[in-house]
């Protein structure tokens, strides 16, 4: 069956629209929330839709995430080759779709509590959140008595062997832990994902609000 990028040749999805142009708005929504919430500083950030199997709809490098246009996201096939102008950091994007066929949207930010609370948890290797109310906001969560692991890695410029740690842990079960739907970057921020859209803005919500309490608790407890 041919393949295309073409808007107008796309398959139409329920309510009329492509499933291109679907994940093209998906993305440029969950770039503005980000930016309304500043946790994207400086065009920091990325996000990415999954339009099908083998495709996904992610932002350019170097722009602001909070005025997106059509034009600032890339149509990337997957198990390809970068297209000019994509982020340093979509490889972590494309590495883990082809990983998950199950995920459709991945969401990532510089969010203050993330980005400070990564780096006091980087030596444990992960973060481990329980006792939270809002814990049950995150995909497979039941009650606050749980507990959730937050996978920690060291920041890397080397995207491509960082991707490989990133797979390497995920692949890994979370013991007597809930695995987070996301991970974070010491020093540098969070991914978070989903089976939709709006599982991903959730999850990214949530865990940046439990990072946020987790970071005011641990200043009133040794
Ligand atoms: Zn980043």
């Amino acid at each position: 069956m041919a393949q295309t990028s073409s808007l107008k040749s796309e398959p139409l999805v329920a309510g009329g629209e492509s499933a291109e142009a679907k994940a093209v708005a998906g993305v440029i929504a969950a770039g503005r929330a980000s930016a309304a919430r500043h946790w994207v500083p400086a065009t920091s950030g990325n996000f990415s839709v999954r339009i099908n199997a083998r495709t996904i709809a992610i932002t350019r490098s170097g722009v602001d995430k909070g005025n997106l246009l059509a034009s600032d996201i890339l149509i990337q096939p997957l198990g390809e080759k970068l297209l000019p102008g994509s982020s340093a950091e979509a490889e972590l994007h494309t590495a883990l779709y082809s990983e998950r066929p199950e995920l459709g949207a991945i969401f990532h930010v510089h969010s203050p509590a993330a980005t400070v609370l990564s780096r006091l948890a980087l030596a444990e290797g992960s973060l481990r959140l329980t006792g939270w109310e809002l814990q049950k906001a995150l995909v497979g969560v039941r009650t606050h008595e749980a507990t959730v692991d937050v996978p920690v890695f060291a920041n890397d410029q080397d995207i491509s062997a960082l991707s490989g740690r990133v797979l390497a842990r995920l692949a890994q079960p979370a013991g007597d832990a809930i695995a987070a739907p996301g991970y974070l970057l010491a020093g540098h921020g969070v991914y978070a994902w989903g089976a939709t859209e709006s599982d991903a803005a959730r999850h990214l919500e949530a865990l940046e609000t439990l990072f946020a309490f987790e970071l005011s608790y641990r200043r009133f407890t040794p």
